[in-house]
C-alpha cells in the first residue's frame, strides 16, 4: 500500500515543496508510518508568507464586513463538527492520545469559532473626550497582517484553533507551521477554511521541522506577528528574534505546575484530579499537575489512593475504548521521560509505582503511570518540565510552607488547590504566581476563559475577549471639526 503523502497549503492550493523532501510521520502506537509530509523550508515559508500577505490586501478579505467574518467562522466551526470523528482518528494516529479524548476536543472545538464569531462584529474602537471641545478623536482596532503561528504536537488542532479562531476573527491572514509529529489535522483543518468560504490565502499551511521551516517564519519581513506554543527553550530563541524587529508575539510555554492538597480537602476527590492533572494525555499537556503538595496529616491517605489508580491504569491501544493511557507521542519523548525518572532515582527519589517502558503490546512509545516519593524541590526531576506521566508528591506542614514551594518554580501556568475552606481557596489562590487557578477540580477550560503563562510559562493571553487586543492595533484619529482658521502655530495658544 503506498504511503499518503500531503503537500504544504499555500494560497488555497496544495503546493509541493522547493527540495522536492518529504519526511514521513509515524503512529506511536505501532510506530507503522502514517504518511509524508513535505518537508518546508525559507523558500516554501517565503511564498507562503507572501500568499497571506496577498490575501490580506485583497478586497475580498480586507472589505469583508465583520459581520460576514462572523458568518464564516461559525461555517467553519459547523464544518469542524461534521469532520470531528476523522479528526479524532487522525490525530489519534498522530500523537497517541487516546481516541476518546480526542473525539471530546474535537466536539468541543465548535465552540471556539462560535465564540469568536459572536465577537467578530463586536471588535470596535472609543471616542475620547480630549479637552478640546472642537476636536472628534476616536480609535479604531485594526488587524496586524500576517500572523504566523507554531504549535506543538500535543493538542494540534486545539492550539492551532487558540490562534487561529481569534486571528481571523480580527482580520489577519495566517502562515502556521504545526508540529513535524503531528501536520495532518493542520492540512485539513486548512481545506476546511477554504471550503468554508475564506479566500484562498487566508490560512497557509507549510509543514517541516523547526529550525529548517519555523524559523524562517519568525524571520520572514512580512511577519506581523508571531503566535507560538511550545517549549520554554523555543520561545525564548523566538522572543529574542522578534524583539529587535519590535514586531509582537504570544508565547505559550512550558510549565510545572503545583497541585495542592490541603488537610480540609476531600481527599477522594482531591485524588482524583492528581491523577487527572498527571496522568490524563500520559502528562503531556502544559498543565500536567506534576508537583502535588500533600498536607501531612492526609499524605498517606493521598499516596496510597493515587498510586492505586495509577497501578490500575489501563495501558494500550489508544483506539481502544477501554484504554485509558496511550503512547508517549515519539521515541525521543518516551526516552526523555524515562531519562528523567533515572535521573530522579540518582537523585535519591524512590520509585513508588510505574518507572518503565513499555511497548504496550503494540510496539510503541509507552511509559507506565509513574510515582515519585522522597522528593524535594530542589531535585531536577521537580524542577525541570518532564511532559509525561510522572507526579512528584511531597508533604507540607503549613500554608505559607507550601505556598512558597508553590511558587519557587521558573513556571507559572496552572495551579490546584484542594480544600473545603472557602476563605482559605480564596486566599491561596491569590497568592499563587499562576495564570490559571482551579480550585477543588483540575484542567478546566473554555473558549470564554482567558488563560496567560505567568514567568517562563509564557507572555500574551489566549481565549477569551482579552485574545482580540493580541490580533489587533489601536490607531487613534484626530478630526478638527471647527470651521475656524488653522491658529498660526508659533503663536502661543492661552
Ligand atoms: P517545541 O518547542 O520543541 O516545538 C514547538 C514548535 O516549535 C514545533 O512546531 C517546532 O517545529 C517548532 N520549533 C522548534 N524549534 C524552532 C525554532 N528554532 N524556530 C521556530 N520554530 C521552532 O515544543 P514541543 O516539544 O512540540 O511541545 C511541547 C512543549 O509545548 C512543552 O514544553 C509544553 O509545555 C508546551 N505547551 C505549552 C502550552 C501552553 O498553552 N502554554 C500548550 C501545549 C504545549
Amino acid at each position: 500500500m503506498s504511503t499518503t503523502r500531503y503537500e504544504h497549503h499555500i494560497g488555497g492550493a496544495p503546493v509541493a515543496p522547493a527540495t522536492g523532501e518529504y519526511f514521513e510521520s509515524t503512529n506511536p502506537a505501532t510506530t507503522d508510518v502514517n504518511y509524508e509530509a513535505a518537508r518546508g523550508n525559507a523558500e516554501d515559508v517565503d511564498k507562503a508568507v507572501r500568499a497571506a500577505r496577498q490575501a490580506f490586501d485583497d478586497p475580498r478579505w480586507r472589505d469583508l464586513s465583520q459581520t460576514k467574518r462572523g458568518h464564516l467562522l461559525r461555517k467553519l466551526g459547523d464544518l469542524i463538527g461534521e469532520n470531528a470523528e476523522e479528526l479524532a482518528r487522525m490525530e489519534t494516529q498522530d500523537n497517541g492520545k487516546l481516541l476518546r479524548e480526542m473525539r471530546g476536543q474535537m466536539a468541543g472545538l465548535p465552540e471556539y469559532y462560535y465564540y469568536y464569531a459572536g465577537l467578530a462584529d463586536k471588535i470596535q474602537g472609543d471616542t475620547i473626550p480630549t479637552s478640546d471641545r472642537q476636536v472628534l478623536n476616536y480609535t479604531v482596532r485594526e488587524p496586524l497582517g500576517v500572523v504566523g503561528a507554531i504549535t506543538p504536537w500535543n493538542s494540534p488542532l486545539t492550539l492551532t484553533t487558540s490562534k487561529l479562531a481569534p486571528a481571523l476573527c480580527a482580520g489577519n491572514t495566517m502562515v502556521i507551521k504545526p508540529s513535524e509529529y503531528t501536520s495532518a489535522t493542520v492540512l485539513r483543518l486548512a481545506q476546511l477554511v477554504d471550503e468554508a468560504g475564506f479566500p484562498p490565502g487566508t490560512i497557509n499551511v507549510v509543514t517541516g521541522f523547526g529550525v529548517e521551516a519555523g524559523q524562517p517564519l519568525v524571520d520572514h519581513p512580512l511577519l506581523a506577528k508571531i503566535s507560538f506554543t511550545g517549549s520554554t527553550a523555543t520561545g525564548s530563541r523566538i522572543a529574542s528574534a522578534t524583539a529587535g524587529r519590535f514586531i509582537g508575539s504570544t508565547l505559550e510555554l512550558g510549565g510545572k505546575s503545583p497541585n495542592i492538597v490541603f488537610d480540609d480537602a476531600d481527599v477522594a476527590n482531591a485524588a482524583m484530579g492528581v491523577v487527572a492533572g498527571i496522568f490524563a494525555a500520559a502528562g503531556q499537556t502544559c498543565i500536567a499537575g506534576s508537583r502535588v503538595f500533600a498536607h501531612r496529616s492526609v499524605y498517606d491517605e493521598l499516596l496510597q489512593r493515587v498510586s492505586e489508580r495509577a497501578k490500575s491504569i489501563v495501558m494500550g491501544d489508544p483506539m481502544d475504548p477501554q484504554t485509558e493511557i496511550g503512547p508517549l507521542a515519539f521515541a525521543d519523548q518516551r526516552d526523555k521521560v524515562a531519562g528523567y525518572v533515572d535521573l530522579g532515582r540518582s537523585e535519591g527519589a524512590r520509585v513508588l509505582t510505574g518507572g518503565c517502558s513499555s511497548d504496550g503490546g503494540l510496539g510503541g512509545y509507552f511509559y507506565a503511570p509513574t510515582v515519585l516519593v522522597d522528593v524535594n524541590n530542589d531535585m531536577q526531576v521537580v524542577r525541570e518540565e518532564i511532559f509525561g506521566p510522572v507526579a512528584a508528591i511531597m508533604p507540607f506542614d503549613t500554608e505559607d510552607e507550601v505556598v512558597a514551594l508553590a511558587n519557587d518554580t521558573e513556571y507559572g501556568l496552572a495551579a490546584g488547590i484542594w480544600t473545603r475552606n472557602l476563605s482559605r481557596a480564596h486566599r491561596v489562590a491569590a497568592r499563587l504566581e499562576a495564570g490559571t487557578i482551579w480550585i477543588n477540580t483540575y484542567r478546566a477550560m473554555s473558549p470564554m476563559s482567558p488563560r496567560q503563562g505567568f514567568k517562563n510559562s509564557g507572555v500574551g493571553v489566549e481565549h477569551g475577549q482579552e485574545t482580540i487586543k493580541e490580533y489587533t492595533r489601536l490607531k487613534s484619529i484626530w478630526v478638527n471639526t471647527s470651521e475656524d482658521p488653522v491658529a498660526d502655530p508659533f503663536v502661543l495658544r492661552s
